[in-house]
């Protein structure tokens, strides 16, 4: 889902054939066959009529996807109504929703001291970073974790839901994909001060508490390998207690995220093979970082190697405005061959009809 140009797409709302599973480390390995998932971020909102979102449902199915991601601004009753018939056109659903990033929560915006704070001691509550809708709330605070937490409980509540799937759960961008800078006219060469949360006064009392200095007297925090670390972990802590939430309701946690463990961590502090998580659906949005299509297979199997040892499937995602239609069953076949679990498409209603013909053609070969 989340992205930057496709910030329009946000807007408007806002995983495949045989594959390998390994059981946990105390049995022995078994391997279980897991059809190839084909999903689609998708949004529904209150305005949305029920006609819509089922005509998207009856293409999809036809094409041979098997998984919807919907954003429902954590709404679950409109979860609730939407769910049973994505169920009858045979597509599992997963409960998307902003994480960390909760502009215009009406909740959280009762609590100004709830959100990240800039090296610039600025905010995010009044300033805002990048773009309007970032409005970023800090995973030190536990009064916000747990706002954040009961979200996920509402969303697992809903019967047949089959994860919660975490967005925007990382810090704001220090850097922006290189291929979006000259839309925001920005050059970012090193961490900039406006762009580099949280400081604020939990944190740094909670980073001097362990390791003696606080980070805003930091000249260069950029550096300062213990101050990534908190932040990284501070994330991982919110990511943790979600999957023992969903869990305990009986559903799963997946997350969509950055490219790569690395590239994740340092353009957005975002960790995610150290996390307990069922699965990921990296946002391999090659034309963001001007790269061409052979990417999505290195970060796919870069994603994969790095997960390996943790029980985390992996699906790729990919960005349809910039895949043309005859593009799409190489770029299935590659993404499967890395050991995907699946293929996730941002979003369902960028797809053409040239696209879905080529999903439904690529898929019949499995
Ligand atoms: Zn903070």
């Amino acid at each position: 889902m989340e992205n930057f140009s496709y910030l329009k797409a946000l807007k408007h709302v806002l995983f495949g054939a045989a594959f390998l599973l390994f059981s946990c480390t105390t049995q022995p390995s078994v391997t279980i066959k897991e059809p190839f998932r084909v999903g689609a971020w998708m949004g529904v909102n209150a305005n949305t009529p029920k006609e819509k979102y089922e005509a998207t449902f009856a293409k999809l199915q036809k094409a041979g996807f098997t998984e919807v991601l919907i954003n429902t601004g954590t709404n679950p009753d409109i979860l609730a109504a939407v769910t049973p018939v994505a169920k009858s056109y045979g597509l599992d659903v997963h409960a998307w929703m902003f994480t960390m990033n909760r502009p215009g929560d009406p909740i959280a915006l009762e609590h100004p001291e709830w959100y990240t704070v800039s090296r610039e001691g600025k905010s995010c509550f009044d300033t805002r970073p990048y773009v309007n809708y970032y409005q970023w709330l800090c995973p030190s605070r536990p009064e916000a974790v747990n706002h954040i937490l009961s979200l996920v409980e509402g969303l697992a509540d809903v019967p047949e839901v089959s994860s919660v799937h975490l967005d925007y759960i990382r810090f704001v961008d220090i850097f922006l994909p290189i291929g979006l800078l000259p839309k925001y006219d920005l050059v970012q060469n090193q961490e900039l001060p406006e762009f580099d949360f949280c400081y604020c006064e939990v944190c740094r009392n909670k980073f001097k508490e362990t390791h003696h200095r606080d980070p805003l007297e930091l000249e260069h925090p950029e550096l300062d390998v213990e101050w990534r670390q908190f932040r990284l972990n501070a994330i991982r802590d919110v990511v943790n207690k979600a999957y023992q939430r969903a869990h305990e309701k009986g559903k799963l946690l997946t997350s969509a995220v950055f490219p790569y463990p690395t590239m994740a961590a340092n353009m957005v502090r975002q960790r995610w093979d150290k996390w307990n998580i069922d699965r990921v659906y990296p946002m391999l949005y090659h034309n963001f970082y001007n790269e061409e299509i052979d990417w999505i297979g290195f970060a796919t199997a870069q994603g994969i190697a790095d997960l390996k040892d943790k029980n985390t499937t992996l699906s790729s995602g990919v960005y349809v405005p910039a895949l043309a239609p005859e593009e799409i069953p190489e770029l299935i076949r590659m993404v499967k061959s890395k050991g995907a679990a699946g293929i996730t498409f941002f979003d369902a209603g960028a797809l053409k009809q040239e696209h879905l013909d080529q999903i439904e053609k690529t898929l019949s070969e499995f």
